[in-house]
């Protein structure tokens, strides 16, 4: 059987209908909504934003989401194109009027002759046939489990836990030092692994007392609050007592300064590489439900990050998400069982527009196995490339954690000394070189009249 399946008709499910549909091959796209609810959904419409009206910023030049709608938009993107037929005034970011945004998408995907919506639940995964399954972060109880028993407990969360992500070029290694806690690890690279950030006494209690003073979000009603002591927000730690933080994700113990050997830090942050590229350094244990704005000004106070750029900041949310570096190979296929492909947000990336992206790429790599043609590799230097690269491979498996796109996951430009090139300079060097690959990527594939 030719059909492609599609299960969850939401943006990566649409936009992987839509790639595939105009490809020629034939799409039902399986939706449970209206039928069965999710707490943030409110219609039975495809492509449905449940939260913020905003694709963000639509700077193609300086900003990697940007960057992303640009590739979008040239592959012929159904999310970008209407997107921008129902565009709002919003400066540089990409406002939608959302009601008008996905009765549009929905109707010019039941326009097209070989795509249909059966409004079902899917609740196990099937052995034969072609499927892309997008069903998000809010995928369907039943579906969850099935999954769980499919790639095991540990490999499918039910919530994120996301610990800021500084770029490694704004740390401030005069103040902060390379080591692991008891200079463990076999290899110099493993006993240098972490980054450490000192503090003083009294710089240890302004923290604690920022922290609390801080602005949090709440969870969105029926979100529920289900985490684990695994994973609390850091404030909650502070709140349970000053000194939590010392003796858990900030303790000072087997580490010492080679900045100031003489004088034993109160407390430590550490710092831990977030992908291969050595790009990205996560705040180890700083999970938190404050505030964007908020953490910024917290985390800045830390002895070393007073200048830091953050490629993406904290959050924990109800969120259902594969270990995608484990699971899938590099065509977002599972690996257990290859005739099921994944997309959008439960591949671990996040965002509107990264899971649409992610459900593009999934729609012409299954499109290109039913019509038995080769499809390139996605040049790693574009933004869908950098971002499919992450999560299939990039990003350390162990603590893998949902991602936005961001210039961190971009390989560092030849011709580059140091972080001397100013900042614009570099975005547009990514950007430049993003978009002629992906024109080669587009070129180099056959496409419908
Ligand atoms: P979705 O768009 O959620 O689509 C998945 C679809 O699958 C849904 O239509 C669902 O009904 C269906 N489905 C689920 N299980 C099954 C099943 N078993 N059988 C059949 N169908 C099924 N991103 C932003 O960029 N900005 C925001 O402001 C923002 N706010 C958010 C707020 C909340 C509360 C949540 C949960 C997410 C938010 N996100 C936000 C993330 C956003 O939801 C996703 O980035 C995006 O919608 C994910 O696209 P997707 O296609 O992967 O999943």
């Amino acid at each position: 059987d030719k059909t492609l399946h599609i299960v969850g008709g939401g943006m990566a499910g649409s936009e992987a209908a839509w790639q595939a549909a105009r490809l020629g091959v034939d799409v039902v796209i399986h939706e449970m909504r209206p039928k069965v609810e999710t707490f943030a959904h409110r219609t039975g419409n495809l492509a449905e934003m449940v939260c913020s009206n905003s694709f963000r910023s639509d700077d193609h030049e300086q900003n990697a989401v940007g960057l992303l709608h640009w590739e979008m938009r040239q592959a012929g993107s159904l999310i970008m194109t209407t997107a921008g037929e129902h565009r709002l005034p919003a400066g540089g970011a990409l406002a939608v009027d959302r009601d008008p945004f996905s009765e549009a998408v929905t109707a010019k995907l039941l326009a097209l002759p070989n795509v249909s919506v059966s409004a079902e639940e899917i609740c196990e995964l099937p052995s034969d046939g072609h499927w892309i399954f997008a069903t998000g972060p809010l995928t369907s109880g039943t579906l969850g489990k099935a999954l769980q028993e499919e790639t095991g407990a540990e490999a499918l969360a039910f919530f994120d836990a996301i610990a800021p992500i500084v770029y490694f070029d704004t740390i401030d290694m005069d103040t902060a030092w390379l080591q692991s806690r008891y200079d463990k690890g076999e290899t110099e690279e493993e006993q240098k692994a972490y980054i450490n950030c000192p503090m003083t006494k009294d710089q240890y209690e302004a923290f604690i007392d920022a922290l609390l003073a801080a602005e949090k979000t709440e969870f969105h009603e029926g979100e529920t609050a289900g985490y684990f002591d695994g994973c609390l927000p850091i404030e909650v730690m502070a709140e349970r007592g000053r000194e939590t933080l010392r003796h858990g994700p900030m303790k000072p113990i087997g580490l010492t300064n080679p900045h100031n050997p003489e004088e034993k830090a109160y407390a430590v942050v550490q710092l831990r590489r977030d992908n291969a590229l050595g790009t990205l350094y996560n705040i180890v244990g700083f999970q938190t439900k404050m505030k964007y704005g908020a953490q910024t000004e917290v985390f800045r106070r830390i002895p070393g990050l007073e200048n830091a750029s953050f490629a993406r900041l904290g959050g924990i949310h109800r969120n259902t998400f594969l270990n995608s570096p484990t699971l899938l190979d590099a065509q977002m296929r599972l690996r257990s069982r290859p005739n099921l492909r994944f997309a959008g947000q439960i591949t671990g990336v996040e965002g509107y527009v990264e899971s649409a992206s992610m459900g593009l790429l999934a729609g012409r790599m299954a499109a290109a196995e039913i019509l038995g043609r080769d499809l390139p590799t996605v040049p790693q230097d574009s933004a869908h490339g950098a971002l499919i690269h992450h999560i299939t491979g990039g990003a350390e498996a162990k603590t893998f954690q949902p991602m936005n796109v961001n210039f961190g996951l971009f390989r560092p430009l030849e011709g580059l000394r140091g972080g001397r090139r100013g900042r614009k300079d570099r975005y547009k060097g990514y950007t430049d070189r993003a978009k002629e690959v992906w024109q080669d990527w587009l070129a180099a594939q056959e496409v419908p009249a």
